[in-house]
């Protein structure tokens, strides 16, 4: 069984285990706690939404804006 320090307090703790025996932090194996890897996650969500968002915009403008260009080019009847 590998050991890691404690992400909270250092202490060597089994990858495993579900609490820190020096300090009793939860997961203390893990890099991140639950809280903050769902906000990375939550994060990256948020950049590739805003991402697909901005690409999707662009395509959307670049097929309407020369129709939009157009019909403002024309004359008023
Ligand atoms: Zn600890």
């Amino acid at each position: 069984m590998p050991l890691v320090p404690c992400r909270a307090c250092g202490h060597s703790v089994d990858t495993s285990a579900q609490a820190c025996p020096g300090c009793g932090a939860t997961n203390p194996g893990r890099k991140l706690s639950k809280q903050q890897s769902d906000f990375v996650v939550l994060l990256i969500q948020l950049i590739v939404g805003v991402g697909l968002l901005f690409v999707a915009g662009n395509w959307a403008w670049n097929q309407i804006g020369p129709i939009v260009k157009a019909q403002l080019s024309k004359p008023a009847q």
